[in-house]
Parts: structure tokens; C-alpha cells; sequence
């Protein structure tokens, strides 16, 4: 399992060159070796001889208790091999070659603003993962069949449920908050060498430290972990301030993947128990602490001395102000706390077409700014801020934007366990410390790793499952009030 382990590894050190350093003529044979690590990764995995293993470990498995590190190793390899198992070597080895080979058309495509060029990939992407579902029992629906690769157990109905009821609150927010108005000082300057000094002091406060952490720059911000000590983040430096908010969102990752415990190292423990327990890290260090008004009474005298053109004769109040400034904006990433989940609903419900032949690729783009419009409420100009902005597709993930929103949700469910646990939060917060959270945090999950699935971890924590009350009443407060007041 360390080999299998050591493998998966050495793909994600593939792919994070192939999007920080590799010069785009390397696509192609890059594409081959991915394919190649990924085909030795599998055949190591779905051998006999570790079903013949699992089963052998069975007694011993159940008379330990559960959480105890050796029964969830049993216990995860069992779920992990029973999914891989029935997937031909051959397929998932061609869904790593057109993922890699997807991403660089993507971004091709991307750049130029042609879906056209695009959409054969699209298509080669769906055809994957119908082959790719047709290696198991049916399921309720297909796409639960992808979306357990990122919420082992989760079905598409129980995120039905939990999107119905945020579209009924988040919709009517949206049309009460919303505005066009936007702060003239937002637009910067910002130099972008003054823009990674900045992240820097804020990551490094959060607990990235120069041994153990890197951030480089790609064009999709994104984190990696080659090992608990060896945790890669990325950002892009845009015109606006988004940088700095991505670098916190992405040390939420690192911060997670460098918080497992050192001795699930090499296991398939090693790392996120989920995808959306993942994302409720990225968020909450990003949005919960890093949009509060406590930590930029931290965070304000620096930010302002980093840009003073653009900020010298702005105030705190006019600043936390404009950075929560809800908008009918057309990015994912760069869309306010209120309007995010919008954009995924959006997702969520065109991947389900795009799956069932409902939706013909060709109309993407159609339907995807006919949606839009209809849920933001707002026109979509081009396809480059449209269909075209995420990477995830061309990549082969699909089912996995269900667990950006599912994120923001439990992060606040876990976040009123972290008030409720230290009191004085805010202070420390105010005060620029961020150690207590932290700990908090790594004792009662990041430590754990794969060791529990997100509804066992949610039972652990906050003895329910996913319930998107607590986030929908931080929304409330957070922005139904600036309206009030
Ligand atoms: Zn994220």
C-alpha cells in the first residue's frame, strides 16, 4: 500500500509541474507518463492478493475498535479496493492520458475564448465516464457513481435535498443585497510582488511554514500535497486583491493535508477524508476568518501599508465592506460568500444533464447562460467568463463541484464547534492568532485523515449530518444585516 501510496504521489508531482513549470510543448508526452504511473498505480492495487489480504485481516480488523488507526486502515483500503477493482486497468489509465490531455485544450480553448475547441474533450470526457459507470451495480442515479469519488457514500438526492433548501434562502438574499455598485480602490494598484509579500504574512500566520509549504503561480490556483512536509500551493496574481484570498483558501488545504498524522504517512489515511470536508477547510480560512471583520482589524494596517496608492485613504469599515461587497459576478472563484452556492447549483444541475444526454455538449454554452441568467440574474457576455471558466471538466472531474458548496456548508456547522470550544475567538483572531483555531482543528480533524467518511466525521463532531442551517444563519447575519444597517 506505501508503493501504491508512493505512486499516487509521484502523479500529483506530474501533474503540479505540468501546471506550475512544464513548458507547454511537454503536453503531450507528459500525458504518456501520467498514463503510465496511474496504469502501474492500479495494477498494484486491484491485485488479488490484497482482496486476499483484506480478507484474511477481517478478524483482526473487527476485534479492534473502529477508530483505531489499523481497523480504518482495513476498513478504507476494503471501500477504496471494492471501487477500483472493477475498473480496467486499461480505462483508468486513458481517463489519466485525456485528463491531462483535456487540461492543456482547456486552456488553450480558454485563452481564446473558443468552446468549439473545446467541446470534442467534452466529449471525450463523457464518453470516459459512461464507461467508466458501467463498471458497477447501477446506481439510483449515475452520477452517484462519480460523486462517491469525492463523497464516499453521498447521494445525489441527499445533495438535491441540501441545494433545494439554500436555493430557497441564498435566491432572495441575492435580490436583497446585491449590488453594482463597486469600490473604486478595489481596482488596485496592486503589484503583484507586494500582493505574494502580503499572502505571505497572512499563510504564515495561518501555519505555512517555509520547511513544509511552497506557493508558486498556475493558472487555476490550487493546492497539492506530496507528503504531510511537502505541501504545494499556487495562486495568479490579477488585477484586483483575489490573490490573496485564493492563497488563504488554498493554505486551507495545506493546512489540512499538513495537519494528518505523521503515522498515516504512506497509507491511503494519508490525506482529506473528502473532498467537501476539504473545501469546509478552504473556506473557512478564507471566507470565515479571512473575510471577518476581527481579522482585518488585524490585517488592515499591513495591507494598507503594502498598497498605499490604492488604499492610503481608504478606512477599515470602507475596506471589510468591499470585500464582501455581494455582486452578480460571473466567476466561481472570484464570487462572493452569498452567490458561490448559485454557481454550484448551476454545475450540479448541467453535469446531471450533460450525463443523461439531456443536454447535448454543443448547447452548453446556450444553456449553461440561459441558467445563469436565471439563477444570478445577470447576462453572461462571453464564453471565457461562462462556460469555459473551470477547469474540472477537461480534467475528467465530474461530480465534483457538489463538494465546493457542501464545503461552505459544513465549514460553519464545524465553525460553531470551534466558537463554542474557545469563546475568545474573535479576540485571538483581532490579536492575529491563529494558533488555538488551528490546534483545534488538527486534534479534532485534520489529524484524523481518511479515517472517517464526511457523515462519520459530522456524527463525531457535531453529532448530525450535513445541515445547512448554520451556514444559511451566517449568511443572514453576516450579509442580511449591512442591509439593515
Ligand atoms: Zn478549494
Amino acid at each position: 500500500l506505501a508503493e501504491v501510496e508512493d505512486l499516487s504521489r509521484v502523479i500529483y508531482l506530474l501533474d503540479w509541474d505540468q501546471q506550475v513549470l512544464m513548458p507547454r510543448g511537454g503536453g503531450t508526452v507528459r500525458a504518456e507518463q501520467l498514463a503510465t504511473v496511474q496504469k502501474l498505480a492500479h495494477e498494484l492495487f486491484i491485485d488479488d492478493e490484497i482482496g486476499r489480504l483484506l480478507d484474511e485481516l477481517r478478524p483482526y480488523e473487527e476485534s479492534l475498535p473502529f477508530e483505531s488507526d489499523d481497523a480504518s486502515l482495513i476498513r478504507v483500503t476494503r471501500r477504496d479496493w471494492e471501487k477500483q477493482r472493477p475498473v480496467p486497468t486499461d480505462l483508468s489509465a486513458e481517463m489519466a492520458k485525456a485528463g491531462s490531455e483535456g487540461m492543456a485544450a482547456w486552456a488553450a480553448a480558454r485563452e481564446a475564448g473558443d468552446f468549439g475547441a473545446f467541446r470534442p474533450w467534452l466529449d471525450r470526457t463523457l464518453e470516459l465516464k459512461h464507461r467508466y459507470i458501467a463498471c458497477f451495480e447501477p446506481a439510483e442515479e449515475s452520477y452517484d457513481i462519480l460523486l462517491d469519488d469525492y463523497e464516499p457514500g453521498l447521494t445525489t438526492t441527499e445533495v438535491r435535498a441540501v441545494f433545494d433548501r439554500l436555493r430557497e434562502v441564498i435566491v432572495p438574499l441575492v435580490d436583497a443585497v446585491a449590488t453594482d455598485e463597486a469600490a473604486r480602490f478595489m481596482a488596485g494598484p496592486f503589484p503583484s510582488q507586494a500582493q505574494r509579500a502580503l499572502s505571505l504574512e497572512a499563510l504564515k500566520a495561518f501555519g505555512f511554514d517555509e520547511e513544509s509549504f511552497r506557493l508558486d503561480l498556475s493558472v487555476h490556483p490550487f493546492c497539492t500535497s506530496l507528503g504531510i512536509d511537502d505541501v504545494r500551493l499556487t495562486t495568479r496574481f490579477e488585477e484586483g486583491l483575489e490573490s490573496l484570498f485564493s492563497s488563504m483558501h488554498e493554505c486551507g488545504h495545506g493546512l489540512y493535508e499538513h495537519g494528518v498524522a505523521p503515522a498515516l504517512e504512506r497509507t491511503p489515511l494519508g490525506t482529506g477524508a473528502s473532498m467537501s470536508l476539504h473545501e469546509s477547510q478552504s473556506r473557512l480560512w478564507e471566507n470565515v476568518i479571512g473575510r471577518s471583520l476581527p481579522f482585518w482589524r488585524w490585517f488592515w494596517p499591513m495591507t494598507q501599508a503594502a498598497f498605499p496608492e490604492a488604499l492610503g485613504g481608504v478606512t477599515l469599515e470602507e475596506f471589510h465592506r468591499a470585500i464582501n461587497r455581494v455582486r452578480r459576478s460571473y466567476i466561481r472563484v472570484a464570487s462572493d460568500e452569498v452567490t458561490y452556492g448559485l454557481h454550484i447549483i448551476l454545475r450540479f444541475e448541467l453535469e446531471q444533464e450533460l450525463l443523461s444526454g439531456r443536454l447535448a455538449t454543443g448547447d452548453l454554452p446556450e444553456a449553461w447562460n440561459a441558467r445563469f441568467e436565471e439563477l444570478i440574474g445577470t447576462p453572461v457576455p462571453d464564453d471565457r467568463v461562462g462556460c469555459l471558466q473551470d477547469i474540472h471538466w477537461s480534467g475528467g472531474a465530474l461530480g465534483y463541484f457538489p463538494s465546493y458548496q457542501l464545503g461552505n456548508v459544513v465549514s460553519l456547522q464545524i465553525w460553531e464547534k470551534v466558537r463554542e470550544a474557545l469563546p475568545d475567538v474573535d479576540e485571538q483572531i483581532e490579536r492575529g492568532s491563529f494558533g488555538d483555531v488551528h490546534e483545534w482543528l488538527r486534534e479534532n480533524l485534520y489529524r484524523h485523515g481518511r479515517k472517517f467518511t464526511t457523515a462519520e466525521t459530522l456524527e463525531r463532531l457535531v453529532g448530525t449530518g450535513i445541515d445547512p442551517e448554520p451556514y444559511l444563519r451566517y449568511l443572514q447575519a453576516k450579509f442580511g444585516s449591512t442591509v439593515a444597517a
